[in-house]
């Protein structure tokens, strides 16, 4: 995965900036996202990889003919996204000029993500698989590209530069040699968004609920997807793109809880509609 290898540079002096470094991507909307983040490399930075794995991805997917083969559910996933992308001003004013792209892989996975910038990638067998109707499809999206607006990955990425920052120096102080870098793996896996912590879940799930309910679909979707997704793994824990801890029914509650928040939301933008 050299395409995804960003070029770090880790002073030592890393941790001192550390404090400086806090700040917070997001207004906080009707559902309140205030929390503040740490951030060790410019958003540009991880775009600029974004976008290179993102047209990899799709490269690669258009030689093995599994990209966009079915037209109707590219077209369906494009108009929802469509309504979706001006919602993001709510908690972002640069997010609706971003270079939006949505695809859709033919794959068995249930999977999908937002990577920073708003390049989205659905997997058919989501869709397919557990027969997912507009609302559920749009609580999805909008929880993926919740994570974008937050910029996860980009907070992940620099907690584990502080980490290898902590480890280089602690190396350096004792006399031994630098520590292998575990970065490059870590901006992979921050990228395609499979392993979130439940603090970033969370806040996904509350701000992709309110970018639901703002574009006009019925926010009680993230209820019923739930229980399809907890159905699909059979009793077990559901796909992991949307779950790295097993607190599934406090997720429920969360969004039950915010309901009565997002639904005047949802009815205002169906009257305009
Ligand atoms: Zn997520």
């Amino acid at each position: 995965m050299n395409l995804l290898r960003i070029n770090l540079i880790l002073p030592t002096s890393l941790l001192l900036l550390s404090l400086s470094a806090c700040q917070t991507t997001t207004s906080g909307g009707a559902v309140g996202a205030k929390r503040s983040q740490l951030m060790l490399i410019s958003s540009d930075q991880l775009e600029q990889t974004a976008t290179q794995s993102y047209a990899k991805m799709k490269k690669d997917a258009a030689a093995k003919g599994t990209l966009n083969q079915d037209h109707a559910m590219l077209l369906r996933v494009q108009a929802i996204a469509k309504r979706l992308e001006p919602q993001t001003a709510v908690f972002r004013a640069d997010a609706p000029g971003w270079k939006w792209e949505v695809n859709v892989l033919g794959s068995k996975e249930l999977n999908a993500f937002c990577m920073p910038g708003g390049k989205i990638m659905f997997y058919s067998g989501l869709i397919n698989q557990l027969q997912l109707g507009d609302d559920e499809i749009a609580i999805v999206m909008g929880h993926e590209i919740a994570h974008a607006l937050r910029e996860h990955s980009r907070e992940q990425v620099s907690q584990a530069i502080a980490a290898q920052a902590a480890i280089d120096l602690g190396s350096a102080l004792l006399g031994l040699g630098s520590a292998s870098s575990e970065v490059a793996g870590t901006v992979y896996e921050a990228l395609i968004a499979t392993k979130f912590s439940r603090t970033d879940e969370s806040e996904a799930d509350v701000i992709g609920l309110e970018l639901t309910a703002r574009s006009g679909y019925d926010p009680r979707a993230g209820v019923s997807l739930w229980k399809k997704m907890m159905q699909v793994s059979g009793g077990g824990h559901p796909p992991e793109f949307m779950s790295t801890h097993p607190a599934e029914q406090n997720r429920v509650e969360q969004i039950e809880a915010l309901l009565p928040t997002v639904i005047p939301l949802y009815e205002k933008a169906r009257t305009r509609q």
